[in-house]
């Protein structure tokens, strides 16, 4: 089996409402498709989220390094066997960074969806699961998280209600604005007291504003605290976490291995928040919950806003087969997309619950009208 055509789309596939956190307000996607056929007319499917307040990168640029530094590798081998194809997959960012040194250190969205799409391409080919990287599976089922975007008084509660009526037992809250205490003590008093709450920051404060509301949100039950200050503030992120009980999660701050390195080294979190898109797809974020597990930290798998049922897809099997996972967020689907990708229902159900995936590669089926209407740009390579 060889790779032979690439497509590359540029994707805003429409929300139904508009999430807003401190670094960012979004109402479409903004996604990555990778479509690739085979020389047997097999077609698998990647994605990623490229954003540049994670990652520094955008559309654009994934674009050009999957298309220049991923995808001459990609296009070149010929793969015999499933093994054959995992092991390639493993090393394509090395063999990228081989083609082009220059590339920056953080390419996680490039690989991210070049990686997934190839695997899916490879499963759907061989008749295997993508969840075989994982080995035996670590949970039957996965229990995904709520989250509650900032916003009015109004849209917050209705938001908390529904969760409730949807029997949602961990739920994560966007703070950093003027009002997150009343909102907290809404939210509380709407969902109740056995409710695993925990608030997600995004780099809003510096250390003093951020240990004083660490202490005032403790009232809540919050159980811990993501990303409190800037992603590149190590230190503050150090004091934070010595100066608080509450644990204290990185998500900006950690997009590769690098970071998980210096993170740890420095003693500056409790908690790593893994996201496919922006750690660089399936291989990398493995490595990064075994590291995160060999040093005593926690880890969550968290997701994208906007994420559609390919990366839902690749982070059921990852939130299935990793061990040590203490959080899930993720295959949102239809609560937040005007209209999901796939065959497939990938939405969590009642509880947050989500089942496997059976079914070869990533376990979806693509159906490509329901991406077409939302293609911003098209590029196409043949091999
Ligand atoms: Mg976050």
């Amino acid at each position: 089996m060889r790779v032979v055509r690439c497509e590359l789309l540029e994707v805003d596939i429409p929300f139904k409402l508009t999430f807003k956190h401190s670094l960012h307000e979004r109402s479409e996607s903004n996604s990555i498709l990778v479509k690739l056929t085979s020389d047997t007319g097999d077609v698998g499917w990647g994605e990623s989220l490229p954003r540049d307040y994670v990652t520094g990168e955008t559309g654009e640029s994934v674009v050009e390094t999957i298309r220049d530094s991923f995808l001459p590798g990609v296009l070149e081998v010929s793969h015999s066997t499933w093994e054959e194809s995992l092991e390639h997959a493993a090393h394509l960012e090395k063999e990228a960074r081989a083609r082009n040194p220059e590339l920056p250190e953080r390419i996680g969205a490039s690989r991210c969806a070049i990686e997934l799409a190839f695997l899916d391409l490879a499963g759907k080919h061989f008749r295997r699961s993508v969840a075989e990287i994982f080995g035996q599976r670590k949970r039957e089922w996965v229990e995904y998280s709520g989250v509650i975007s900032s916003d009015s008084r109004w849209k917050v509660i209705k938001t908390a209600l529904k969760m409730r009526l949807g029997a949602l037992r961990q739920i994560k809250v966007k703070v950093g604005g003027k009002d997150d205490r009343e909102k907290l003590q809404w939210i509380r008093s709407m969902v109740g007291p056995s409710v695993d709450l925990r608030v997600d920051a995004n780099a809003a404060w510096n250390v003093s504003d951020a240990i004083g509301k660490i202490q005032v949100f403790k009232q809540f039950g919050v159980s811990s605290v993501e990303q409190p200050v800037a992603a590149g503030d190590l230190a503050g992120l150090q004091a934070v976490t010595a100066a608080v009980t509450t644990p204290i999660m990185v998500d900006e701050s950690l997009c590769s291995l690098g970071d998980a390195k210096k993170l740890v080294a420095m003693d500056a979190c409790d908690y790593f928040n893994i996201r496919l898109s922006k750690c660089g797809g399936l291989f990398a974020s493995l490595e990064l919950a075994e590291f995160a597990r060999n040093h005593d930290k926690g880890c969550q798998l968290g997701c994208q806003v906007g994420e559609t049922a390919i990366l839902s897809a690749a982070g059921r099997h990852f939130a299935l087969g990793v061990a040590g996972l203490k959080y899930f967020e993720g295959s949102f689907g239809t609560h937040l997309l005007e209209q999901d990708v796939a065959r497939e229902n990938l939405t969590f159900r009642r509880g947050g619950i989500g089942r496997p995936l059976p079914g070869p590669g990533l376990g979806v089926n693509v159906l490509e009208e329901r991406i077409d209407p939302h293609v911003r740009k098209r590029h196409a390579v043949e091999g």
